[in-house]
């Protein structure tokens, strides 16, 4: 069992502490609907912020890419890293610009990756494989030795995390209840498109399927 929602003083939310979500199921949840992670890691002279494909497994965030990445080399080698993820769920049209805003579900994780051993690597890209294209991995041909090699796979504990969600309709100032502006919120979501073939012939029922709906 991870350690609770926002139990560092790095994880506790001071702005919109109301927003906080305690439940790690909550973290879990929005990690498992989520597709890209936003991963921040700093050297000496400067921040940088890098988006990346994930997959929860189990209490661990799985990332992959090139054993080149200046990113995935600073990972493997445990530098302090800071991962968002965030689904955007709506835009909030108050009355006012000021208090105008989006609904969200976001999740913040801190803490040192490390890399994922090469016995294991194979398996940790078909979690990754499994989250972004479900029942996939099976059809596609699997990574040869040299592609393996080429692909570094790092995990991150989940114990460090903090989760905000904003939800329902704009919060307004009471002065604002007569300014002649419609109020409300426009749900956001990410839709599949239709899938655009590059043989012919339909595509096979897990493209078919193709999160997000
Ligand atoms: C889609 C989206 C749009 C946003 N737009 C704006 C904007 O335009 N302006 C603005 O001021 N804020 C915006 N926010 C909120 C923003 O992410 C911060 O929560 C807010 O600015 C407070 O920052 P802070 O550093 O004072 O947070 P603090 O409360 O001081 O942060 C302390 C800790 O709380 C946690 N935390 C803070 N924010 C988040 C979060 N979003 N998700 C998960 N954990 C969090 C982290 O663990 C952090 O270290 C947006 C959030 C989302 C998801």
């Amino acid at each position: 069992m991870v350690a609770p929602l926002g139990s560092t003083a790095r994880t506790q939310l001071r702005r919109g502490a109301e927003l906080a979500a305690d439940d790690v199921a909550e973290l879990y949840a929005l990690l498992d609907e989520g597709l890209l992670a936003h991963v921040g890691i700093a050297d000496a002279r400067q921040p940088f912020v890098l988006p990346c494909a994930y997959a929860r497994d189990g209490e661990r965030l799985l990332l992959h890419g090139s054993s080149g990445s200046r990113l995935f080399r600073a990972l493997a080698a445990g530098m302090p890293a800071c991962v968002t993820v965030t689904l955007l769920d709506g835009l909030v049209y108050a009355r006012s610009v000021f208090h105008s805003s989006m609904n969200y579900r976001s999740a913040m994780l801190f803490g040192r990756a490390s890399g994922v051993p090469d016995e294991d690597k194979e398996s940790a890209l078909r979690t990754i494989a499994d989250h972004l294209m479900p029942g996939r991995w099976p059809e596609a041909r699997p990574p040869s030795r040299k592609e393996l090699a080429a692909t570094l796979v790092v995990a991150l504990s989940l114990d460090e995390a903090s989760v905000k969600i904003s939800r329902g309709l704009p919060d307004e100032a009471p002065e604002d209840a007569g300014w002649p502006a419609w109020a409300g919120v426009v749900p956001l979501r990410l839709v599949a498109g239709s899938p655009q073939s590059a043989d012919p012939g339909p595509p096979p029922p897990c493209v078919l399927a193709a999160r997000p709906t």
